[in-house]
């Protein structure tokens, strides 16, 4: 597979998402079905999302989420955290932040 390829497939899954998350509010069907093409390519061209696009997808049943439309994004304490719930599943992820020094 050629450089050229795969990033044609890179642009491709930024559109669709990029659509997905436009479209979410008023037609989530659409989104969902345009999500679900995004994460094909991503698997077929192995192509790893950045951080932030990663979060739009449950990590348990591999919906698209839209945080305010069919996910919650609270902050929790102990551990510090943020936490992210499919409305769909009830799947919470949790993005601990803890402010402890590294070194
Ligand atoms: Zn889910």
């Amino acid at each position: 597979m050629s450089f050229r390829t795969k990033d044609l497939a890179r642009q491709r899954v930024d559109i669709l998402i990029d659509n997905a998350l436009k479209n979410a509010r008023e037609n989530m069907g659409l989104a969902q079905r345009q999500a679900l093409i995004a994460r094909r390519i991503c698997m077929k061209f192995n192509i790893r999302l950045p951080y932030e696009k990663r979060q739009l997808f449950c990590r348990g049943c591999k919906k698209f989420i839209v945080p305010g439309i069919n996910a919650r994004v609270r902050l929790g304490n102990k551990p510090r955290s943020v936490r992210v719930k499919c409305l769909g599943c009830g799947h919470v992820y949790l993005k601990v932040v803890d402010r402890k020094p590294r070194c």
